[in-house]
């Protein structure tokens, strides 16, 4: 039988939040209750963006929290030969192709924005441009409608030619594109199961088109609902989340679960964050998880 294998993926551009913990647990509890491996990843293709000593905070909350992870801990940043290997495939397929239209040439063109921000409509498919110097699309004109069967949020499908577009797979910076590195490294990593914010749930449709093209398996998905602040917008490191504090790791783990469904008792808020998270393991129900109705999509652009 195949090992399940979860993982979380955080991004080191800054400090874990308490939306961060709610995926942190419910990923951990998804794997750990169906005796998976539950791997680490830290997510900084995107160099530029990396804050500086965040992975190493991020390594330190996570083991005040009472998590313990599988294996090595992966970096994408040591991962960037095999993103250009599948990239080079992708393009020795003629899936992918270099395009020099920039964000701004896009809007004065007119074109449309969609959940994942402007689709693009295919402008530079046919011109040939060197692949230096360029940005790197996906081909989706064939594609249609992409769906899946997701654990919390059930059937879930997007038309990638009409919502999306052609999608960028490297940057003009030389950046590869969270697309394709996630792709990658769940491959690479044997991850059968993801569990993340639903703010990824349109991403998934890009990530399942990217699995086809490149003969991968495609994991089971379970996307779940993201954390509010008071204004309703999403907990985020761009709206001032603030970091975790280790002083009241086990309370908010207890909360992280309320907020997931789950109905710790309340004297466990007494315990060590360890207890907590074994608690939460033997109790985990993932059909308790509530499912709130979804405003607009956030989810990763290039
Ligand atoms: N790195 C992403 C984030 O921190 C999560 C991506 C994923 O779980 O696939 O939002």
């Amino acid at each position: 039988m195949t090992q399940l294998t979860g993982r979380f993926a955080p991004s080191p551009s800054g400090p874990l939040h308490f939306g961060s913990l709610v995926a942190a647990v419910a990923s951990y509890c998804e794997a750990k209750s169906r005796h998976g491996l539950w791997l680490l990843r830290i997510e900084d293709v995107d160099t530029p963006r990396v804050v500086a000593g965040a992975s190493e905070q991020i390594l330190r909350d996570l083991e005040a929290f009472g998590f313990a992870w599988d294996g090595a801990v992966l970096y994408q940043s040591d991962q960037f030969e095999h993103y250009q290997f599948y990239l080079d495939q992708l393009l020795a397929q003629g899936d992918c192709y270099a395009c020099e239209c920039s964000r701004r040439s896009l809007r004065e063109h007119g074109v449309r924005t969609g959940p994942l921000g402007q689709i693009y409509p295919g402008l530079c498919r046919l011109k040939q441009l060197p692949v230096a110097n360029h940005s790197l699309r996906l081909n989706t004109e064939k594609a249609s409608s992409i769906g899946f069967s997701d654990r919390v949020y059930g059937e879930f499908a997007l038309n990638l030619p009409e919502s999306v577009g052609d999608f960028v797979l490297k940057r003009v910076d030389n950046v590869f594109a969270y697309h394709l590195a996630v792709v990658v490294d769940d491959q690479l990593q044997g991850v059968n199961q993801v569990v993340r914010g639903a703010d990824l749930l349109e991403n998934t449709c890009l990530h399942l088109y990217l699995q086809q093209k490149l003969s991968f398996a495609t994991p089971e998905y379970m996307h779940i609902p993201l954390v509010n602040n008071a204004l309703g917008v999403k907990l985020s490191k761009q709206t001032g989340a603030t970091a975790l504090d280790h002083r009241h790791a086990s309370r908010q783990l207890a909360a992280a679960l309320r907020h997931l469904g789950q109905t710790p008792p309340a004297e466990l808020g007494n315990h060590d964050p360890a207890e907590i998270l074994r608690w939460a393991v033997d109790n985990w129900n993932h059909a308790l998880i509530p499912v709130p109705p979804r405003t607009a999509a956030e989810g990763i652009q290039d």
